[in-house]
This record gives C-alpha cells, sequence and structure tokens, in this order.
C-alpha cells in the first residue's frame, strides 16, 4: 500500500515552525493580521497573505469536485474551503460578529506559495443564514469523520488535506473546552495565534496547552497458534473487528497500560509488548480534541478469553488466514464511494444527514463474514502488518515489520 504516514500525521503545513523573526512565524504572522483586519477589504495584498478555514461545531467548510450523475462517472472529491480573510469578515457581519484577530487560530505556513493558513470557529446558534449563503456557493460543513471515510487513502493531496482538517479541529474544539482556569477558576485568553492560552487573572497567569490524550492500542498475538486477538465494541457497525485499545493512566508505562487493558477487557495476560507506530487521532469526542494512539503488538501468556462486557461486545481468537480475508479493500473503496457521493450531494444541498453508520452494512452476496477497520486507522496497520509479516518477524526489537515506510 503506497501510504506516507498514517492519517493525520504528516501535516504539510506543520513541517516546521518559523522562527520568531520570519515573516511566516505565528507572532509575525498574527501581528500582520491585526494590522489588516480593520482596513478590509480595502487593504494592499499582504506578503505573506492569509486564508482562513470556518469551522462549524466541529466540522470544516468543504466543497466537492469531480462528480458526475450518471453511473459511469468518477468517485466525486471533497477540498477544504478555504476562503480569504475578507471573505471570513463577510461572513461574520452577516451574524453581526466583528472578525476579532483572537477568534483565529495559526495553523501553519505555505512558504513557497508565500501564504499562511489560519483556522476560525463560525459556530453559532443562528447558524442558519450563514449555511444558506455558503450553500448558494456550493460550501459546506461536514464531519472530519466522515471527510476521512471518503478520503482516497493512496491520494496524497486528500491526506494532506485531512490531517490539516484534523488539526485545525483539535485546535479550534481544545479552545472550545479550556474557556476557563483550572487552577482559578478565571477566564482564559489565547496567545501565540491560538497556539497556547493563558489564565487572565493577572495574580495566576497559568499558561495552557493544547490537550493531547495518550491511548494504547494493541494487537494481541496467539505467537504458538499463530493468531490474533480481535474484538467488538457494541457502538461498531455489523461485522467490523479491531484491535483492544485503552487510555494510558496516570502513572503508568505504555507497557503497563497494554498488559493492564488487555487483563481487564478479555482476561488475557501479555508478556512481550513491541511498539509499532503512533497516530494523532482528532476525530474522538469534542472533551477529548486529540487523542494520540501508540500502536503495540501484544504477545499472549495465557489464552483462555473473559470478556467485560461493559467494555466489549465480545473478543475471539482468528487464524491468519480468517484476518487475511477480513483485510477487505472492496469493501473501504465503496465506503469511500458512498461517503464521497454524500459530501458532493450535501454540497449540492441534496443531503442533510451526516451519519455514515449504514453505509457498512449493506448486504451483498459479496461480503466477507468481518472485516476490519480502513487504512487511515492505525488498527488497520497493526492488523496487517501482522497478517502480512508473521509472528515471527513482528517480534523483531527492530521497527516491527512495518509496511509503512517512514512512519
Ligand atoms: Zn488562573
Amino acid at each position: 500500500m503506497n501510504l506516507r504516514t498514517h492519517a493525520y500525521a504528516g501535516n504539510p503545513l506543520r513541517s516546521k515552525t518559523p522562527k520568531s523573526t520570519d515573516s511566516f512565524s505565528p507572532s509575525s504572522a498574527f501581528k500582520s493580521l491585526k494590522s489588516l483586519i480593520p482596513s478590509i477589504p480595502n487593504h494592499p495584498t499582504p506578503s505573506p497573505d492569509f486564508k482562513v478555514l470556518p469551522f462549524s461545531k466541529g466540522r470544516p467548510l468543504v466543497f466537492s469536485s469531480g462528480g458526475g450523475d450518471d453511473a459511469s462517472s468518477t468517485t466525486p472529491l471533497w477540498h477544504l474551503g478555504w476562503i480569504t480573510l475578507s471573505d471570513c469578515k463577510a461572513l461574520l457581519a452577516t451574524r453581526g460578529i466583528d472578525l476579532d484577530e483572537n477568534s483565529l487560530v495559526y495553523l501553519g505556513p505555505k512558504v513557497e506559495e508565500d501564504l499562511v493558513y489560519w483556522a476560525v470557529d463560525v459556530s453559532s446558534q443562528e447558524e442558519h443564514g450563514v449555511v444558506l449563503e455558503l450553500a448558494s456557493r456550493k460550501l459546506c460543513f461536514v464531519e472530519v469523520r466522515t471527510l476521512m471515510v471518503a478520503a482516497d487513502w493512496e491520494d496524497q493531496r486528500a491526506m494532506d488535506e485531512l490531517a490539516i482538517a484534523g488539526h485545525a479541529r483539535a485546535l479550534l474544539e481544545w479552545h472550545k473546552v479550556s474557556r476557563f482556569c483550572g487552577a482559578c477558576g478565571g477566564s482564559t485568553v489565547p496567545k501565540e495565534a491560538g497556539r497556547r492560552k493563558q489564565c487572565s487573572n493577572e495574580a495566576c497567569k497559568k499558561r495552557v496547552y493544547p490537550r493531547v490524550d495518550p491511548v494504547v492500542i494493541m494487537l494481541v498475538i496467539d505467537r504458538e497458534n499463530d493468531r490474533a486477538l480481535l474484538s467488538r465494541q457494541a457502538r461498531f457497525v455489523p461485522r467490523m473487528w479491531s484491535c483492544l485499545a485503552g487510555f494510558i493512566e496516570p502513572g503508568e508505562s505504555l507497557e503497563e497500560a497494554v498488559r493492564r487493558e488487555t487483563w481487564e477487557e478479555t482476561g488475557i495476560e501479555v508478556g512481550e509488548v513491541v511498539y509499532h507506530s503512533s497516530q494523532p487521532w482528532p476525530v474522538g469526542p469534542s472533551s477529548m480534541p486529540c487523542q494520540l494512539m501508540l500502536g503495540f503488538f501484544a504477545f499472549a501468556k495465557t489464552l483462555d478469553i473473559n470478556v467485560d462486557k461493559e467494555e466489549l461486545e465480545d473478543a475471539q481468537w482468528h487464524s491468519r488466514e480468517d484476518v487475511k480475508k477480513a483485510v477487505s479493500f472492496a469493501e473501504y473503496r465503496k465506503a469511500q464511494r458512498t461517503a464521497a457521493s454524500k459530501i458532493e450531494q450535501m454540497c449540492k444541498g441534496v443531503e442533510r444527514n451526516q451519519s455514515l453508520s449504514t453505509d457498512f452494512n449493506v448486504e451483498s452476496g459479496e461480503l466477507a463474514p468481518m472485516f476490519i477497520p480502513g487504512p487511515t486507522a492505525i488498527a488497520h496497520h497493526l492488523i496487517s502488518t501482522w497478517v502480512d509479516q508473521g509472528s515471527g518477524n513482528v517480534h523483531s526489537k527492530q521497527q516491527p515489520g512495518v509496511s509503512l515506510s517512514n512512519l
């Protein structure tokens, strides 16, 4: 598979943060933005220029291209709906809100294009007018998860845009849940172009940084019988099985978290734990703006399964042959086309429903009895690495049989 990094990693706007003296840096760009806003729209084009990605309720603005109405047409492509600073000011003005530089969050530059990118949250109870105005331009707000399902994981452009959307969503959602200081209860204000916050109480001034919630995700392996443990949560779509996962607790090492979670959820004891790779996951609940998935192979010492029904619907050992059949790209392509068409319909104003839960559930004679998460999830790569490499290789102390280069 041709993947450069995991989905949401490899963000092209984040490759390096410019030095503070550089005109593309957060502080310089913010100063320039601040002086520019009052003169919009009668201002000369600045260098670097600015582009803004509006979000509503955690959903970025997108448009769709390339689809068609007949059956032979190609899968439509979604693109982020960047707007100019003037557009952004006009959009907010329709709601009676003045554009404030502090509402813009720095995402990063593209130096070769002389551009600095920002995100802004335009959510409101009365967003109907804004949505209608944008709909007339064939733009709409779409959940990042929907964009993820609709993205072609082999298309670098699509994966770059997905990474930018994920980073921006994580930052904006964090701004929403960090409005007050945890130490004194004072209100917080954005600093460094929205890259951190600070308590406004002069006696406190606590600095607050964007939150990341680490999660261990592990493929438990029965080396002797050449089997892997896959599990189902009740919230999964039908037929989907995946790795075990759980949050790391304070005072715990990664290896301890892998062993504890596996024991709690399935009653299996784990011995050796081997790191595989990690993936930012900015599409969890908004109370957790960005999870960091830390992927491991976990080698079982005991094999009897005792499922904790509070946590899991089921957990079972599966042979390598069965798991191989579950890596079904036909299913991911089908889901991708369905999601991409849905986004196209949403941008045309035809479709309102954001739910994709039914898309994997279309019954047909060709469906595999089970499938695993798609290539945009780290679980897919843990499972497919084991399937392709064999358990002899994955326990190597080297980067264990990584099928993606440069993770
Ligand atoms: Zn405080």
